[in-house]
């Protein structure tokens, strides 16, 4: 296509300006035509600066993750090998899943720039700003049974955090099952969506929510307590790109690893690099909030409390933990 062709050459020279009539020469096409291209990138983000005695030229390698950028750099085999790439959808779990039932394969990724439906569990909110953040979705079809699927949500914890400290070198850790915090405040919400007949998963949607570069005063009033960045805890910004590949590395690894060797590494993995065990929590269900110890994860994920009236067996859902 010629508007990805004009972004190679414009990629291939970052910084130094190309001619019109040069990019039309290589491309076959009028300089009318090159322009009308070099528009086309620029309104999806790409910083380009055109003159007309110069020409065109790309300002700087741009941190987008569309699929141009992003697809060239995986070395995954099942993940990305399809990429849904938006630059502004709801949710894009509700995008996977809609997908995954019109049948599309596995490790088909949705990406987009910024969601303005984010979703948490039990239906809350998750802020999404425009190309601030991995807000990403994926689907698996794993061939392991339905009571096995909140394992994928503490593998993809353990991929994610794992990432993070690589590329990022910050302190961070997975508080049980679903988040991942620095400092104390969540840098990224994970939300696994399945559906599944009695014996057999049909598949699984993976939703990540990372908070990449976004600052301190861009955080909404109300989550500032509550929520960080990898920006605000680096000091720095960071390439989404970067980190994004390398989390989908880390995750198919794992997942590549579980499907033959079964959870036993990922929860041992996820023991280690846990913030919630051996800290006293309150535990928040539905019917009922008590306090107690969190001792460990047993084989199936669910989070075992020592409370004064003895052991409680907490799994994922509708339950809310919190340090007491
Ligand atoms: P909880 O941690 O309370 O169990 P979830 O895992 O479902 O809840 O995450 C949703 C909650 O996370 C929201 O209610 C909100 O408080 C918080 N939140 C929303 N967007 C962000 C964000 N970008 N970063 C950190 N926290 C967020």
């Amino acid at each position: 296509m010629n508007r990805s062709a004009i972004l190679d050459m414009l990629r291939s020279r970052t910084g130094q300006f190309v001619s019109g009539e040069e990019l039309g020469r290589q491309l076959n096409i009028s300089r009318t035509a090159v322009s009308k291209q070099i528009q086309k990138l620029r309104q999806s983000g790409y910083d380009i600066e055109s003159t007309v005695s110069q020409g065109h030229r790309l300002r700087r390698l741009p941190d987008l993750l569309r699929p141009e950028e992003v697809c060239p750099r995986l070395t995954t085999r099942i993940l990305g090998g399809e990429l849904h790439y938006f630059t502004e959808i709801g949710s894009t779990n509700d995008e996977a899943k809609k997908c995954a039932v019109a049948g599309c394969p596995e490790g088909t990724l949705i990406i987009t720039e910024a969601q303005q439906g984010g979703r948490g569990r039990l239906s809350r909110g998750w802020f999404s700003p425009m190309g601030k953040g991995i807000w990403m979705s994926a689907v698996l079809r794993p061939p392991f049974p339905p009571q096995e699927a909140p394992k994928c949500t503490l593998l993809a914890a353990v991929a994610l955090n794992r990432a993070i400290r690589e590329v990022t070198g910050i302190p961070c850790g997975i508080k049980w099952p679903n988040d991942i915090l620095c400092n104390g405040r969540k840098l990224v919400g994970i939300l696994t969506e399945m559906s599944a007949e009695m014996d057999a998963i049909n598949h699984i949607v993976i939703g990540m929510g990372i908070n990449v570069n976004i600052a301190a005063e861009e955080i909404p009033p109300e989550l500032r307590e509550i929520a960080t960045s990898i920006q605000i805890e680096k000091g720095a910004p960071v390439s989404r790109l970067d980190l994004l590949v390398r989390i989908l590395e880390c995750l198919e690894e794992l997942y590549l690893a579980v499907r033959t060797g079964g959870f036993d590494a990922v929860l041992s993995a996820w023991r280690q690099e846990s913030i919630t065990l051996g800290r006293l929590v309150n535990v928040i269900a539905p019917d009922k909030s008590y306090q107690g110890t969190a001792l460990d994860i047993d084989g199936d994920g669910a989070l075992l409390v020592e409370t004064a009236q003895g052991l409680e067996r907490v799994l994922a859902g509708d339950v809310s933990i919190r340090p007491a």
